[in-house]
């Protein structure tokens, strides 16, 4: 068997003009466009290609976007500060702190000052409790992208088995309570899950969110499983070059996977998409109207 690719790129760039199109309903609604506050505190220089590329992609969807790059000496108060401002802006529908943050600041305490109704990354404690019991929230970008290139691929998940490899508070635990909620039976496995190859084998769906670089072989799948690869690694390619590779060997798993996303050209591509998606529907929800459905 050789496994479809599941193209994130493609879906991405369909949700992009998904959300670029609900932009003038809002704005005939409002009077303005829908914006997005990105702050980034110092100059890690991965941190600030994010940044300019969330910025750029804000824009080009026809949205606003304010960028507040600190120094990276700010102290916690004048950050707080700044959020406290995001907050009660009303051109501020949507606000993300990009992490890592230095030491001196306390990444939980700045999560938790963002406003949930304008909380894009999903975050916020307040977020991940309405994920757990059922209820309306933003919910964080990178496991919701690839619930949406599940149901793109698959359709109806209900009664399937998904093993979520990792259970950190950004991908795995997300992605488990995402499947959870469309009635998969849900397995997460961790760095102390006994016999993985074993729990993976039983999956119709995948999905390694590990950062371990082809750490998940073609052997441990069920034949035609769906196999969502999260994970960025940048690994030695030989002559001092480098390139990244996911948590699942591609080549071994394709030959036993009915569907497997690339990396790169995955879920990466996913993730700003949805950060956009997150901003416009936060922006509706906030004004009191509804989102344009297939957002
Ligand atoms: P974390 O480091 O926070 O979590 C990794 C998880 O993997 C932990 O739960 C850990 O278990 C588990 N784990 C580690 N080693 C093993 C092992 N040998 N066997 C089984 N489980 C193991 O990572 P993130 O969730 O933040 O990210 C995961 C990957 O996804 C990374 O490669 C990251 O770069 C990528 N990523 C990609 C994004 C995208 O846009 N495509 C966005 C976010 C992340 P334990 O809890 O027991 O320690």
């Amino acid at each position: 068997m050789t496994a479809a690719t599941i193209d994130g790129k493609v879906f991405a760039e369909g949700l992009r003009e998904r959300v670029a199109a609900a932009v003038p309903d809002f704005q005939a609604a409002t009077g303005r466009a829908p914006g997005l506050a990105v702050v980034l505190v110092g100059e890690d220089p991965a941190s600030a290609v994010y940044v300019r590329s969330k910025g750029k992609a804000t824009l080009a969807a026809g949205m606003e976007s304010f960028e507040h790059r600190l120094d990276a000496t700010t102290g916690q108060d004048d950050l707080l500060a700044l959020i406290g401002r995001l907050n009660a802006d009303e051109a501020v529908d949507g606000i993300l702190v990009q992490l890592p943050l230095p030491p001196q600041i306390d990444e939980k305490a700045v999560l938790a000052a963002i406003d949930p109704d304008k909380d894009v990354d999903g975050f916020h404690v307040v977020n991940a409790g309405r994920l757990a019991v059922g209820e309306e929230g933003l919910v964080p970008c990178t496991p919701l992208g690839c619930l949406m290139l599940l149901k793109d691929r698959l359709g109806e998940l209900s009664g399937l088995e998904a093993v979520v490899i990792g259970r950190s508070n950004i991908v795995g635990k997300p992605m488990a309570q995402l499947l959870l909620r469309e009635s998969c039976t849900v397995t997460i496995a961790h760095s102390r899950t006994r016999d993985l190859p074993g729990v993976v084998r039983r999956a119709d769906i995948v999905v390694a969110a590990v950062g371990r670089p082809e750490m998940v072989t073609g052997d441990w799948l069920k034949p035609g499983a769906t196999v969502i690869d999260v994970g960025i690694n940048r690994i030695a390619a030989g002559e001092g070059k480098t390139r990244l590779v996911g948590d699942v060997d591609f080549a071994s798993a394709a030959a036993v996977a009915g569907a497997i996303t690339p990396v790169p050209g995955g879920v990466g591509p996913m993730t700003i998409a949805v950060l956009l998606r997150n901003t416009v529907v936060a922006a509706f929800a906030r004004a009191g109207l509804t989102a344009p459905a297939g957002l």
